[in-house]
């Protein structure tokens, strides 16, 4: 229902994935949704992960991003691809404008052969402000 009012963020997406250079493959995109609202809302991100990388987008994120919600204030984990629990390095984003709550999407690339799903490849994560509504690239998974 966000759909075409965060059109920017969803084109941003497809950009930051290179979809039209991938045009055999499927980038689908979607919002995280607060789990207790059941929506997408504004978040204030956390990242905790363990390489050794310090500024954003992170390129290839083992770890955790989790969400709180700035509407009810409860915290989802939006994203986990690892067991590991005491990952040691954490980032709390924020925008330009001094603004840390942000509209989180993702698209995925699906390679597709003759329109049918097949291997999950890569996966973009983006947050645009919910104030100046400038948009970033947190991470990357593989
Ligand atoms: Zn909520
Ligand atoms: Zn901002």
């Amino acid at each position: 229902m966000n759909m075409t009012r965060h059109s920017d963020l969803i084109r941003y997406a497809r950009d930051s994935i290179e979809a039209s250079t991938h045009q055999n493959d499927m980038h689908p995109f979607s919002f995280y949704n607060c789990e207790v609202c059941n929506k997408s809302r504004p978040f204030e991100l956390v990242i905790r992960y363990d390489t050794e990388e310090s500024i954003l987008p992170i390129q290839s994120l083992v770890g955790h991003i989790q969400g709180r919600c700035g509407v009810c204030g409860k915290t989802t984990l939006l994203l986990s691809n690892t067991e590991d629990d005491d990952t040691e390095r954490s980032i709390r984003p924020t925008c330009a404008c001094g603004n840390n709550q942000f509209v989180v999407g993702m698209c995925e690339r699906i390679q597709g052969e003759k329109g049918i799903p097949g291997l999950f490849e890569k996966r973009v994560i983006v947050a645009k402000c919910s104030k100046c509504k400038n948009i970033q690239t947190i991470a990357y998974t593989e």
